[in-house]
């Protein structure tokens, strides 16, 4: 095929309708007719990324393997594509304004005055078309962050009208995603909030060409025909979305509505062949078919909000599926966590992960759960800050440096076990600045991490300033806990394991970002597996 076709996927009525697992969905079910698709965010903030938000502003900060920080919406289109996202895949409005100030500051636009259009809006075309321009897939899906009405996505929309007429309309596609909300005091679904929300749409000058109709209910034939007359697109074109139990349903459920062809029609594109499934309703077999299940502890100081470990929460689900087991999931505020309450609050778990972070908030909390499942053997995955809280629980408790830190907490430490990498000492800017992406790291033969990966080389994607503190090393080995994973150009720590604990394991890296439906990700799989191997006394 010469060039590529576009999808855009805009969003009414209100937020959080899911329009990125619809995206993801979709471009599942084209992949599994042999098409390359890829999908791509445009955010409308200021921000330049999303690295520098709270993560109870915005949840999760997903990182690609170039090093980008993203939305976590780029986290549910690798897992459901298992094809890595990358820069491209993310703009936001912030991005685009930075690229388009820069070229004026440099003279690019000499003599002109730069607008929001034509100015603003080619450049979020070019953001567009990149991914096509690549030769790399047959179909990009952009999805459009916010609702339509908000001010500030404005220029995405016209953006989409002037692509829409420029590349035609065989090439183009828009797919609305709606809510019919539903009155249980006449029973009814009510249609008219979709009606306005195309209206807006059209108003801007883009006719949406399938509507996306979240419900509670199933959507009639009536309703159907009445949303399809008043909204100007095809009946078979109103696809109905019912609320379902697992994002993972939502594939199937967008085949049975035929939303793949509805699109390949538009495209004029070929149906190719019916969506090869097989794995994934193998997928979705085991998980609502468990034959075990497990709880485990995830302490964190942003438990509130569920999406701040969105892909930890999807890694678990994965990794539980790959052994057959239910993995339930016992959110622990770290902040709430302390030396006399610690045993209480681990009771009954069977295994527990200490999350990334930033920051001293909840910290004590991390330590004294460390503490507690080292000296009671119960099976331990650190990730990021977990990994360095494991390392600084080990030097207070067992090498009896009772001030050892990270100098990101205590500066002035005498004990700086986890410490500011060197390269990143005098970097003062906090946008995009951390050691970010992927990296190699060399596993260390006969250790257990050895034995979860069942190779000796990896690359797993970071994000994080400080590190182990080499000179602290020795000490730690010829104690017990040992280095089983170096980064070879560096020398860096990015492993540590406990050599008397059945499973305790404290990665430097982000392993929940390679985990997907069809690649679960081994240290979740084999922390899982111990984790229902251990058995509460
Ligand atoms: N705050 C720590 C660092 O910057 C850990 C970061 C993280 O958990 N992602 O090194």
């Amino acid at each position: 095929m010469s060039a590529s076709k576009y999808i855009f996927v805009t969003g009414g009525v209100t937020s959080s309708l899911g329009k990125g697992i619809i995206s993801a969905s979709l471009a599942k079910l084209l992949q599994s007719r042999g098409y390359r698709v890829t999908i791509q965010k445009l955010d409308p903030y200021i921000n330049v990324d999303p690295g520098t938000l709270n993560p109870y502003e915005h949840g999760e900060c997903y990182v690609t393997n170039d090093g980008a920080e993203t939305d976590l919406d780029l986290g549910h289109y690798e897992r459901f594509l298992n094809v890595p996202t990358s820069q491209a895949n993310n703009v936001t409005t912030g991005s685009i304004y930075q690229t388009v100030i820069n070229k004026e500051r440099a003279g690019d636009y000499l003599g002109k005055t730069v607008q929001v259009i034509p100015h603003i809006t080619d450049e979020i075309k070019r953001r567009i078309q990149l991914l096509g321009n690549t030769g790399q897939y047959d179909i990009i899906i952009t999805e459009i962050g916010g609702t339509v009405g908000d001010i500030e996505s404005l220029p995405f929309i016209e953006s989409v009208r002037q692509l829409i007429w420029e590349l035609g309309g065989s090439n183009t596609a828009v797919i609305h995603l709606t809510l019919l909300p539903y009155l249980s005091v006449t029973g009814e679904l009510k249609t008219k909030p979709t009606q306005h929300s195309v209206k807006l749409l059209l108003e801007y000058g883009v006719q949406p060409d399938v509507l996306v109709c979240r419900s509670e209910k199933p959507v009639s034939l009536e309703i159907r025909r009445k949303i399809a007359q008043f909204c100007n697109v095809n009946l078979n074109a109103v696809i109905e979305s019912l609320d379902a139990s697992s994002i993972y349903d939502v594939p199937i459920m967008m085949l049975k509505e035929q939303l793949d062809k509805v699109i390949l029609n538009k495209l004029k594109l070929a149906a190719r062949q019916e969506p090869d499934l097989d794995n994934w309703k193998t997928f979705l077999g085991k998980l609502k078919n468990p034959v075990n299940e497990v709880r485990i502890g995830l302490v964190g100081k942003y438990v509130e909000l569920h999406d701040a470990y969105k892909s930890i929460n999807e890694a678990l689900i994965h990794a539980g599926v790959a052994n057959e087991c239910r993995v339930n999931i016992e959110w622990i505020h770290s902040e709430k966590i302390d030396a006399k309450n610690v045993a209480d609050k681990i009771q009954g778990l069977q295994g527990v992960i200490v999350a990334p972070g930033f920051g001293d908030r909840g910290i004590e909390g991390k330590i004294e759960t460390i503490k507690y499942v080292r000296e009671n053997d119960i099976p331990f995955l650190g990730i990021c800050l977990g990994m360095q809280c494991a390392v600084i629980e080990f030097a207070r408790n067992v090498l009896g440096f009772k001030d050892a830190h990270s100098t990101e907490m205590n500066p002035e430490t005498k004990h700086p076990v986890i410490d500011m990498m060197a390269e990143q000492k005098g970097i003062t800017a906090k946008g995009g600045t951390m050691r970010l992406g992927e990296y190699a790291c060399t596993i260390v033969k006969g250790t257990r991490t050895a034995a979860v990966y069942g190779k000796s080389k990896i690359v797993e994607r970071h994000r994080h300033r400080y590190e182990f503190n080499n000179k602290f090393l020795k000490r730690f080995e010829d104690a017990g806990m040992i280095s089983s994973g170096i980064n070879p150009d560096k020398e860096l720590v990015e492993i540590v394991e406990l050599k008397n604990h059945s499973w305790f394991i404290g990665v430097q890296f982000h392993p929940e970002y390679k985990s997907t439906v069809e690649n679960p990700h081994p240290l979740f799989v084999k922390f899982v597996k111990a984790s229902m191997e251990f058995k509460i006394v």
